[in-house]
């Protein structure tokens, strides 16, 4: 279920969560994190776009 997603870059593992934004037509798939409508833009810099399931770091 998380193969072909990237590694953390903080612990290297591999139990990556994608960040979805806005409110999709049904529930999340397994391993999806759903964070609401709000867009966070951090230092002008792009969308955080991958969650860490095992350190919650977040790239
Ligand atoms: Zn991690």
């Amino acid at each position: 279920m998380f193969s072909g997603r990237p590694a953390c870059p903080e612990c290297e593992s591999q139990q990556t969560h994608v960040l979805l934004r806005g409110f999709p037509p049904g529930p999340p798939p397994p391993g999806t994190t759903l964070r609401g409508c709000t867009i966070i833009i951090v230092d002008g810099s792009a969308l955080t776009q991958w969650e860490c399931g095992v350190c919650g770091s977040e790239w």
